[in-house]
């Protein structure tokens, strides 16, 4: 479950943003995050700009700069998804 600090992502900027102050919203809630030690940066998987993970619930974001025709976004990582590269990055040190 995510913490309420995690549930309060704005849905706006949850996916399909193009406007380019959407993006920089975007950037500046994550980097305040991080600031505030809430959020932590984590090493980017390809294809993403940025990722954190909460240290309060351990929810994993990904930054995602739009590249036209996809839409970009500050995408929330589903916990199968989190599994699946736990355990690609697992497999990556062996
Ligand atoms: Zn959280």
């Amino acid at each position: 479950m995510a913490c309420a600090q995690c549930s309060s992502i704005p849905l706006g900027l949850s996916g399909q943003f193009s406007a380019r102050a959407t993006i920089e919203a975007a950037e500046i809630l994550s980097q305040d995050l991080v600031a505030s030690g809430r959020w932590t940066p984590m090493n980017t998987p390809s294809g993403f700009t940025a990722a954190f993970s909460c240290s309060e619930c351990g929810a994993h974001f990904h930054l995602v700069m739009p590249d036209p025709p996809a839409a970009g976004g500050l995408f929330r990582v589903s916990v199968t998804q989190q599994r699946i590269g736990e355990l690609r990055a697992r497999r990556q040190e062996l």
